[in-house]
């Protein structure tokens, strides 16, 4: 390492309200083989869509830099996404660097799985991959293939669920938005396919995240009605969570069928404990998924600065950050301009 690439220190970075840096979520494109009606609608990314050029993207060279100046500052999970990360090529490699990264302990990639063969699973767990958590928001083919809106069937992602949990990662969770007028007929189908599986399904709200996904208040339901709704057919009991921050409120079957959770970020927000920062496919730093606009890493990097210089510019974004958009919500908020989901992933 370069004298000058000499970390200035590896303490934690804390921001204006107290909040310590943890976790980073990486975007490795823009692009997807899905256009889920609520993240990438037709009418929006269609054929005339102009997606990030190669030159555009981060290479892995830059993602690796970024994240080393990262854990110097105590971030020690790093979670892949995208658009749709098995869409990048070889993004094993990426794995790989990343996990050799001094103070990184976990890495995970949430996927729409259509791309998660059993080969696939296997050369990601090698490289050095954690944790995989599986989106599916339905599990009949007519309301799944209206949700993704490219045709693919279930049994796709179930494919990809089993390829997964036979890769011996050290979790697989399914993750499922609930949007009404969409899945919601889809919240007990899928409860009851789950249950006892051994997978843990997780309920997300339905979010205002970008400018482009036409979300309404009215479309959301909440964790509560969620969980109310499943109780009264398989009954629940909370379970304490895995550690503070945790996002995921945490139940489990009273008949030990297993674990479920909500993720309730509209409802009940967590902006207290939010300890993410978010890094676009573009090089942008984020510190709330609900931001207008990013710092640009790419462009400094590519001019050049050292890593020491880099995290001095980081923590000093970071101690100034005072997000907590969904605590502040409010009807003008929700038309603001918004970085859209596709571009950091969620
Ligand atoms: N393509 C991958 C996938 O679908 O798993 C990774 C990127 S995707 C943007 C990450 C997660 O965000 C998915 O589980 C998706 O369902 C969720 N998501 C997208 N738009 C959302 C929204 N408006 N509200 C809540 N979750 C959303
Ligand atoms: Fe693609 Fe994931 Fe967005 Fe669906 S939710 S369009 S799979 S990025
Ligand atoms: Fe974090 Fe922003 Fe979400 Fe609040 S709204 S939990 S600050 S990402």
């Amino acid at each position: 390492m370069a004298s000058s690439d000499k970390p200035t220190s590896y303490l934690p970075a804390t921001d204006a309200l107290g909040r310590d840096l943890h976790d980073l979520r990486v975007s490795v494109t823009d692009r997807c083989n899905f256009r889920c009606v609520y993240c990438m609608p037709k009418e929006v990314f269609g054929r005339g869509y102009k997606f990030l050029q190669k030159t555009e993207l981060l290479t892995f060279e830059e993602i690796e830099k970024i994240v080393r100046v990262f854990s110097r500052m105590g971030v020690k999970k790093i979670r892949l996404t995208g658009g749709e990360p098995l869409v990048r090529s070889e993004l094993e490699r990426l794995i790989e660097k990343i996990s050799n990264i001094d103070g990184i302990a976990d890495i995970s990639l949430t996927t729409n799985a259509a791309l998660l063969s059993p080969k696939r699973a296997a050369s990601l767990r090698s490289a050095g991959l954690d944790r995989v958590n599986i989106s599916l928001d339905a599990i009949d083919d007519e309301t799944f293939m209206a949700v993704n809106d490219v045709g693919i069937p279930v049994q796709k992602v179930l494919d990809g669920i089993t390829a997964a949990s036979e890769a011996g990662f050290k979790s697989v969770k399914v993750n499922m938005v609930v949007k009404r007028g969409l899945n919601e007929h889809s919240v007990l189908p899928m409860a009851r396919y789950f249950h006892g599986s051994g997978q843990i399904l997780r309920f997300i709200e339905f979010m205002d995240v970008g400018n482009t996904n036409r979300w309404h208040d009215n479309a959301v339901m909440t964790g509560a009605e969620i969980i109310s709704l499943i109780n009264a057919e398989m009954p629940v009991e909370t379970v304490s969570p895995n550690y503070r921050g945790e996002v995921a409120q945490r139940w489990q079957y009273q008949d030990g069928g297993g674990e479920i959770g909500v993720i309730s970020s509209v409802s009940q927000p967590f902006c207290g404990d939010c300890s993410r920062a978010r890094l676009s496919a573009v090089g942008k730093i984020y510190t709330c998924l609900f931001a207008s606009d990013g710092f640009d890493l790419l462009s400094l990097l590519r001019e050049g600065i050292s890593e020491a210089e880099l995290e001095t510019r980081v923590r000093k974004l970071w101690s100034r950050r005072r997000d907590r958009y969904s605590e502040t919500r409010t009807v003008e908020s929700v038309l603001k301009p918004k970085v859209e989901m596709s571009y950091i992933g969620g």
